[in-house]
């Protein structure tokens, strides 16, 4: 059987020249592998994927391999719900959460330990991670990032150990993806020195909020801030945030409150979705989270934040932890649906061998193969582009932490970091509706029992392009900020007004380049800068084509935009008949950073025999992202038809080539054994 040396588009190129750091006494990987090798590549590719937080991988590995963790759907509702519950009270015993909240306020302030524990719960039962995120991740994370020490005193302690269970009310019945136009309303009254919390209209009901049809007991409600000094007429301050009681010991709405419950959703039976509406709630005005934003004794409105829009989205800015925490997650259950699908389609025969008596082994079929391959191709891209986000994650927040924030450099990283959560998000979670659905029809019939996981992890994950920022939403924020060259104040534009704001911005903006990071200038350095005539085996040529896709949709982008400049023209719809154009840069520039991410992660790779076997999943996810948008790049001339036709001759080599490694790339997931429980996987 062919090595996995060998280049797919049959060109001379050796997969070494890719720059992976290669051992001496490290032997390249080969199909034929002894049970012990095999064991051996399994660590060397899980030690790439594990990331610089693979010691709370493996504790929550240890933690969680049991079975009793699987979500079980012939529970009622209320058994859901409760059971979830119970398992986050044993997590909590288990100091689970501490590593979300500084070290002076009760917790040990490890970002990136608390993200990456929070995914590992996606392995067990989505709803405990979506349920866990709401405790800890929002409203825990609210607390944290916009309160100060009097509420880190007050509420820190009880919301890690669950004595205090809270919920993150933002959404509304109204509004969802725009968190500016909310409109609850958080009055101060001098008089009392409180806040009068209200829901004004229908559309003001605080809608799908998890944990608020029954568990919550406080909210981190999002309100209008409505207040004025002694001599103005009070007026909106904008959206912050305010820590409000919802609900007695006993459970009952507290006088003003009034709780609903969301009821059956498509998916996620243990986490409690409900609404809220406020009538004259008072709230003592130390309950406003007051980081960002204060208002004194006599109603005037002081911030460090001068402006506005750059207030909302500071404060907005510090919780994406959530963000980040849900493409994890989805990271994470698309690597077990397809774990669950391939394991089974190396055990499931179907229609008889040519030359024998036995069945073909269904991931023999290269159809099969396309199916599954490709997608673990990409799961494995994006884990390393997820790591890499945690880890910046943590370094900012962590840098946060230690000062004021107030040099642009910190603010610029800042907004590099929400932009690549946003497209991250986006780009990981779209991935996990596809893997998941494909692994359920990959195992047919059996894909669509319950008792094999599939169809569950299915509706569980499907909300994922929705919530923590629409997928939509979060594409076209991504293209925003490239092409607005993240300039200042530009959030909270409107349409028409941020594409005003683009015509008039000198041409070469745009085409400013992010910092390129080292290993992929190499590559592009030592690659052919004619596409058309290099080997498609070459990274460098791989990441050029990339770049380049991406370089021209931004450019032509602008381009269209800027006729917002020209006399008579209506912003908005300059805008709007952009849009398919401004959310496929979004994409593009997503899938080069995940590609490059990837690259790195093989280059600092120290084992040689997981660096190739790495090298190759690269190469197939590069080809089958190439196919993907084939059309794209024959229409703008960035392949040839040959160069097409090689692309899709070079996936099914690759499938061909990898086949005989399926198992070593799922197992490399690390996903607890008890976790995988599916009768199918006894008999095939
Ligand atoms: C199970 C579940 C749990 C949730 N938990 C919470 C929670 O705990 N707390 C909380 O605050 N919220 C929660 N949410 C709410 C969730 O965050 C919102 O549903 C989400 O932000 C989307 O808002 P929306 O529902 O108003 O959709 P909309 O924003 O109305 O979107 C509807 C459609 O319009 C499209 N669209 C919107 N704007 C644009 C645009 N500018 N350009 C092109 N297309 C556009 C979107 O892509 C989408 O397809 C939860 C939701 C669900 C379903």
């Amino acid at each position: 059987m062919a090595a996995l040396t060998e280049n797919a588009d049959n060109s001379t190129a050796p997969t070494d020249e890719i720059g992976t750091t290669t051992p001496e006494h490290d032997e390249p990987v080969t199909d034929d592998l002894s049970d012990d090798e095999r064991a051996l590549l399994v660590d060397g590719v899980r030690y790439v994927l594990d990331g610089r937080w693979r010691a709370t991988r493996d504790t929550v590995r240890a933690g969680t391999d049991r079975a009793d963790l699987l979500p079980d759907p012939s529970r009622t509702l209320d058994e859901a719900r409760a059971r979830i519950l119970a398992e986050m009270r044993e997590l909590a015993d288990h100091d689970f959460a501490a590593a979300g909240f500084g070290a002076d306020h009760g917790g040990t302030g490890d970002v990136g330990a608390s993200i990456t524990a929070i995914e590992m719960l996606g392995y067990a039962d989505l709803s405990l991670m979506v349920k866990s995120g709401v405790q800890w991740g929002l409203f825990g994370g609210a607390v944290e990032n916009l309160g100060t020490a009097r509420h880190h005193q007050r509420y820190v302690p009880g919301i890690i150990d669950l004595d205090i269970l809270g919920c993150f009310a933002m959404t509304e019945t109204g509004h969802g993806s725009n968190v500016q136009a909310l409109e609850t309303t958080a009055t101060y009254d001098r008089d009392t020195r409180e806040f009068v919390i209200n829901s004004p209209t229908p559309s003001s009901r605080k809608d799908y909020i998890g944990g608020a049809a029954q568990h919550a007991r406080f909210a981190a409600v999002f309100a209008q801030l409505i207040t004025g000094g002694p001599d103005e007429e009070p007026e909106s301050q904008g959206v912050h945030c305010l820590v409000v009681p919802i609900r007695d010991a006993d459970g009952n709405d507290l006088p003003g409150i009034t709780t609903g419950d969301c009821g059956y959703k498509g998916g996620l039976p243990g986490v409690d979705n409900g609404r809220i509406t406020f009538d004259n709630v008072r709230v003592p005005a130390e309950n406003l989270l007051n980081r960002y934003a204060d208002v004194e004794a006599d109603g005037t409105y002081i911030s460090p934040i001068e402006n506005p829009n750059r207030r909302f989205f500071t404060m907005l800015g510090t919780l994406i932890r959530g963000r980040v925490s849900v493409a994890a997650t989805a990271g994470a259950a698309g690597r077990k649906a397809l774990t669950l699908a391939t394991r089974y389609g190396l055990l499931r025969k179907q229609f008889d061998a040519p030359d024998g008596d036995d069945e073909i082994t269904v991931l023999d079929y290269l159809g099969h193969q396309r199916k599954l391959l490709p997608l673990i191709a990409k799961s494995y891209a994006i884990a390393c582009a997820q790591n890499e986000l945690t880890a910046e994650l943590h370094d900012v927040q962590t840098a946060a932490a230690d000062r004021a924030q107030t040099d642009p450099a910190d603010q610029e990283r800042q907004r590099q970091l929400e932009s690549a959560a946003a497209g991250l998000k986006a780009y990981a979670t779209w991935h996990a509706s596809a893997a998941v659905n494909t692994s359920r029809e990959a195992c047919g019939g059996a894909g669509y029992l319950d008792e094999n996981q599939l169809s569950i992890i299915r509706d569980d994950i499907d909300v994922f392009t929705t919530f923590e920022g629409d997928n939509t939403v979060m594409t076209q924020l991504v293209a925003k900020e490239l092409l607005g060259a993240y300039a200042e104040d530009l959030r909270g534009l409107s349409a028409g007004g941020w594409v005003r704001f683009i015509a008039g911005m000198a041409r070469d903006v745009v085409a400013e380049k992010t910092a390129v990071r080292q290993v992929v200038q190499t590559l592009l350095d030592s690659s052919d800068e004619d596409t058309e005539n290099s080997s498609l085996a070459d990274r460098g040529t791989q990441i050029r084509l990339f770049r380049n896709r991406e370089d021209h949709l931004v450019r032509t982008c602008a381009q269209r935009l800027r006729r917002a400049g020209e006399d008579d023209t209506d912003a908005f719809e300059i805008f709007n008949d952009a849009q398919d154009h401004l959310l496929k840069v979004g994409t593009a520039h997503t899938e080069r950073v995940v590609l490059e991410a990837f690259v790195q992660a093989i280059a600092d790779c120290d084992s040689r025999s997981a660096a190739d076997l790495l090298a190759k999943v690269c190469d197939l996810f590069v080809y089958s992202a190439l196919e993907a948008d084939l059309s794209w790049f024959l229409m703008h001339r960035q392949v040839s038809v040959e160069r097409a036709k090689a692309i899709r001759r070079g996936v099914n080599s690759l499938c061909q080539e990898l086949r005989p490694h399926a198992r070593t790339l799922v197992d490399a997931f690390g996903i607890p054994e008890a976790l995988l429980a599916a009768p199918m996987l006894e008999h095939g």
